[in-house]
């Protein structure tokens, strides 16, 4: 069976300063999505967290990772460029990318957007309410028409975002918010999720539900086997005139100096 390499990210910040997150999440954020995905037989998890060398983001890392989950928030702002930029040409080349809550404003995820992604937010328990709006979606399966989250972060649109190229789910908040709760986009040959619950303060991601929504957001991202496509030049596969017949290569590519 081939399995799907997942990388689950955390900045791993909250957990380690403050007692009562880190009484909700002991192993860290990234600890309890490691633990629920991996009840997944072909699924091969590791982790990586932001105080790592190259924020635990080498190129072996990345090379051997097809679903990166991302999550980030008081550290947004500290991701190193390079690995941003790392980040994102990897989604460009295949690479499935599901950002989690506030990482809507970690460095990969602005970069793939070419928006600001800010939104409206307020820390005040209120009730979520998940609405399924594409139910024949292959993220949306298994799912009953909206889950509720008791208490969570409240975020509300305007949400910065280039329109999605599918919506999969829309929040309503109990203050009266509405949200684009689960968005995709294709971006080059790689896809991006981006998934709204998961305040730290919240038990979310323990949640069947939540864990239901990751595991099918991993396998929907995970590059199929496609062939990569020559780019550059490119000789005629038809049996045709070639007007640099005879002479050397220097004179057929120099096209490719400008
Ligand atoms: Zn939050």
């Amino acid at each position: 069976m081939k399995k799907i390499r997942v990388t689950i990210w955390n900045e791993f910040v909250h957990e380690l300063a403050e007692e009562k997150i880190r009484k909700v999440y002991p192993d860290g954020i990234h600890g309890a999505i490691a633990a629920q995905l991996s009840a997944q037989p072909d699924f091969e998890i590791r982790t990586a967290t932001m105080d790592m060398p190259e924020h635990g983001l080498t190129d072996e890392v990345l090379d051997n990772t097809d679903v990166l989950i991302w999550w980030s928030h008081k550290k947004n702002g500290e991701v190193s460029d390079e690995i941003a930029q790392k980040v994102k040409n990897r989604v460009l080349d295949g690479m499935g990318f599901i950002p989690l809550h506030s990482a809507h404003l970690c460095k990969p995820f602005t970069l793939l957007m070419g928006t600001v992604c800010r939104s409206k937010w307020r820390e005040n328990d209120e009730k979520e309410r998940l609405w399924v709006i594409e139910p024949s979606h292959p993220i949306a399966e298994g799912l009953p028409e909206y889950i509720e989250l008791p208490q969570e972060e409240t975020y509300g649109e305007r949400f910065e975002i280039p329109a999605p190229d599918e919506l999969v789910f829309m929040s309503w908040f109990s203050g009266g918010e509405v949200f684009r709760s689960g968005c995709c986009w294709k971006r080059g040959l790689g896809k991006v999720f981006y998934f709204r619950p998961g305040h730290e303060e919240y038990p979310t991601y323990y949640r069947e539900d939540i864990t239901r929504i990751l595991t099918n957001a991993v396998r929907w991202a995970a590059p199929l086997a496609f062939t990569h496509p020559t780019l550059g030049y490119y000789p005629a596969l038809e049996a045709i005139a070639d007007k640099f017949e005879g002479q050397d290569d220097a004179a057929r590519m120099h096209q490719n100096l400008y």
